[in-house]
């Protein structure tokens, strides 16, 4: 188990970002919960959503007087591709796990807590994140513990998910950014429903006006003057990039001055796969000036990201599963217009045509880019509502009080519980 280090946050920083009735309720809730130690466990420090929400959760949760720590599991070739294929049983039902990839599952876990236990490592609360973690509990001999279901589980392998869901019944409660994610027989006490947010404190949402992100993107070969269509994501088979391309290449047929980007930055811990799919992608984009592909952390940053994110006309996330899309909020966030496929968490973010437009397939995907380049007031009204209602719901204050209730529904026991067998997290907040 490897400790992961966090900035400083205060939660004093979001005044005036979020409400601050948010800030006074968390302050509040904060104070039953003083030097409660929470250990969060994932299978990552770098890459992916769930690293990008506990690099912010994580000191939040230290701010407000509780000893939260962050603790990922050590990398293994064989663990990895095993939690690949985890992965994908969880968002569809195409593959399976063999006997022996379920071996190499259970042992690591079991080497994991073994780790955990050498190290001294305690908590009065584990949270612990994703499928690939979710046995831990179980060989650190059942102490109170929480799973976090990030992916989108809606039509998972039945043998994967039975076998999961012997391993939930070692949990007080399981958090889902849905409830159709886990199976209704799904063994835990209580189940929390809480999607995931975006910290709009971090460099990467810093306000960046169009002007001067089309700067950044003209460092990269982008030409600034003409419309740019883009999806931010992992070369991932869920996020559909050859979706993305052939909608472009549909789109452009109407304005043939359209450029498109795919920007997803390779990390130390990306497999094979993704490169499977970014060259994939390569052949399938055939070398089309126009077809911008990025893969390069070196080149592609925080400052990148947020420039695309910033400077692009649309942003499209044609996703097929979802447990969430952070990218999605953070496009919105932005303001602005993102076009996200109709499944998972962006049916959560997007209501259709009020604050982002929902696609089934890729000609409704390129009818949506063509419009709302025509029409640019729809396109500005649309990104403004995406704005509005990611400030509403999807800030990370709103996540730092579902945890808190989570905590304290825990500490209390069964007995005075707080949270229902079924719950949603209140996620509108007042105002
Ligand atoms: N991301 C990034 N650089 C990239 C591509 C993605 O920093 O080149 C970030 C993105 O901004 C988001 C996260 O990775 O914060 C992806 O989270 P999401 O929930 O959208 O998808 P996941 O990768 O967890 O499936």
């Amino acid at each position: 188990m490897i400790r992961v280090p966090t900035q400083e946050i205060q939660l004093a920083q979001y005044s005036g970002v979020v409400p601050e009735s948010l800030i006074s309720g968390i302050t509040s809730a904060a104070e039953k919960l003083q030097g409660m130690r929470v250990v969060h466990v994932n299978a990552t420090p770098v890459g992916g959503g769930v690293a990008e929400i506990l690099q912010s959760l994580v000191p939040l949760m230290r701010s407000v007087g509780i000893e939260a720590e962050w603790y990922a599991i050590e990398p293994d070739e064989s663990f990895f591709r095993v939690g690949k294929i985890l992965h994908h049983c969880l968002q569809g039902d195409g593959e399976s796990l063999c006997h022996d990839d379920i071996d190499i599952y259970l042992r690591h876990n079991q080497k994991a807590a073994d780790a955990a236990t050498v190290m001294g490592l305690t908590a009065d609360l584990w949270l612990i994140h994703d499928a690939q973690v979710l046995p831990l509990l179980h060989y650190l001999n059942s102490p109170p513990g929480v799973w976090v279901c990030h992916v989108d589980a809606t039509r998972p392998n039945k043998s994967v998910m039975g076998l999961l869901r012997s391993y939930m019944s070692d949990y007080k409660i399981v958090m889902a950014s849905m409830p159709e994610y886990l199976p209704e027989d799904n063994n835990a006490d209580r189940v929390f429903v809480s999607p995931p947010a975006i910290d709009p404190l971090i460099p990467k949402h810093k306000p960046l006006s169009f002007d001067q992100a089309r700067e950044v993107l003209a460092g990269l070969g982008i030409d600034p003057g003409r419309p740019l269509v883009t999806q931010v994501s992992r070369f991932d088979r869920w996020k559909d990039p050859w979706g993305v391309i052939h909608a472009f290449r549909l789109a452009r047929k109407e304005v043939p001055t359209l450029q498109l980007a795919l920007v997803g930055a390779m990390t130390a811990d990306d497999d094979y796969e993704a490169l499977e799919v970014l060259t994939s992608v390569q052949q399938y984009a055939r070398n089309d000036p126009e077809i911008h592909l990025f893969s390069d952390p070196i080149v592609i940053g925080d400052l990148e990201v947020n420039a695309f994110q910033s400077g692009s006309d649309i942003i499209v996330q044609k996703s097929i599963r979802e447990g969430f899309g952070l990218t999605v909020a953070e496009a919105m966030w932005k303001g602005v217009p993102v076009i996200g496929g109709n499944c998972g968490g962006i049916r959560l973010q997007i209501h259709d045509g009020e604050n982002g437009l929902l696609v089934n397939d890729i000609a409704s995907c390129a009818r949506a880019i063509v419009d709302l380049l025509n029409d640019r007031a729809l396109a500005k009204s649309i990104g403004e509502a995406g704005r509005e209602s990611v400030r509403r719901s999807f800030l990370m204050p709103r996540l730092l009080r579902d945890y808190l209730h989570v905590a304290t529904s825990v500490l209390n026991g069964n007995g005075s519980s707080v949270c229902s067998r079924y719950q949603a997290a209140a996620s509108f907040i007042d105002n």
